[in-house]
């Protein structure tokens, strides 16, 4: 039987995040048996499952055995089952976050000697469920299943110092351009509706969000009917396209019972020598241009900057500089 190593696991408390499942088996588990477990964490998105590789991506190409299994054990929605199939000796294990993201995790012991048992094995998986979800309920919007006010504070600052350990992936991707996003006339759809059909739209626009952005992409719910996003690795141009597609969407979407649903949305460079206020001020700006104009449209902080139509919110600058 395995040592248990406790004092790892309020480390391990920390995990907000399904894909780092990988690397607290292996190392909970790998370091006295170096070698004898192997982990692989499948994803279930865009309707299809994807094998997700240690540098974060996804990789579609999965074996048809594997993919069998998947189909046939576990539901969508399924969280928490745990199966072990005979034929690849490996235990399969279902975790569904908040989100509409669902992840099943195979876990193989190539170990003669039988040394980590079943029962160690799904004991560490239902704790890892447990801290994650619990840590899910912590950052994550109830209604919306997005990242929460909570969750932006802590990781927006994180993003901007790049000195900052914890992101240990900045190398495969980083955050390129950040936006906000503000529903149109959402008072009257509340008046006109109801409570009840306007918390009906915040969820249907989270999850069109949650579809039509990228799985590196951070999405959050900054308030009432206010949205923020960190994408990843794209260029301006790229982002305005990406953005001005979804605002279409939204303005095409069909939700129940409200019509002419539409969104303003301003974004801004991620810039890592902003301050997060001046970084919210940026986007706010272009985001305060649109509600000022049109509405139902995608405007750039630096485009409307290098027109002439917006003041500069300020100019970057190290805060070293700043107190000289
Ligand atoms: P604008 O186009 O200028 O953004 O106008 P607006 O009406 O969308 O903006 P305003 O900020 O005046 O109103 C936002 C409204 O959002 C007010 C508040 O009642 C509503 N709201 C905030 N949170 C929720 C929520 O969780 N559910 C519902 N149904 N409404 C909410
Ligand atoms: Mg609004
Ligand atoms: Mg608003």
């Amino acid at each position: 039987m395995v040592e248990c190593k406790y004092y790892s696991f309020y480390a391990l408390a920390k995990i907000n995040d399904p894909e780092l499942l990988y690397e607290a088996f292996q190392q909970q588990i790998a370091p006295g048996h170096a070698g004898k477990i192997e982990v692989e964490v499948y994803q279930y998105s865009d309707q299809r499952w994807n094998r997700l590789t240690r540098s974060g991506g996804s990789d579609p190409n999965i074996s048809e055995t594997i993919l069998g299994i998947l189909a046939q054990k576990f539901g969508v929605q399924d969280t928490g089952s745990w199966y072990y199939d005979k034929a690849v000796e490996g235990w399969f294990c279902s975790y569904k976050p908040l989100t509409s993201k669902h992840f099943v995790l195979l876990v193989k012991t190539i170990d003669p000697d039988k040394l980590i048992e079943e029962d160690y094995l799904q004991f560490l998986f239902h704790f890892y469920c447990h801290q994650l979800q619990m840590l899910q309920g912590t950052y994550r919007d109830a209604l919306t299943g997005l990242y929460n006010r909570r969750a932006f504070n802590e990781k927006i600052p994180q993003l901007l110092d790049s000195s900052n350990d914890y992101r240990r992936r900045a190398k495969n991707y980083s955050p390129t351009v950040y936006v906000m996003l503000d529903i149109d006339h959402f008072k009257s759809i509340n008046e006109d509706k109801g409570h009840l059909f306007g918390d009906e739209v915040l969820l249907l626009l989270a999850q069109q969000m949650t579809e039509s952005f990228r799985d590196n992409d951070l999405l959050f719910r900054y308030g009432g009917e206010e949205f923020a996003m960190v994408l990843m690795d794209i260029t301006p141009e790229q982002a305005r396209q990406t953005l001005e597609r979804f605002r279409e969407k939204i303005a095409g979407f069909d939700f129940p019972n409200v019509e002419g649903v539409t969104v303003s949305i301003g974004h801004t460079r991620f810039d890592k020598s902003l301050s997060i206020d001046e970084l919210i001020g940026q986007a706010n700006a272009a985001l305060d241009y649109c509600k000022k104009t049109t509405r139902n449209a995608v405007h750039c902080y630096q485009d409307l900057v290098e027109q002439g139509l917006v003041p500069a919110v300020k100019a970057s600058r190290s805060p070293s500089i700043e107190n000289v």
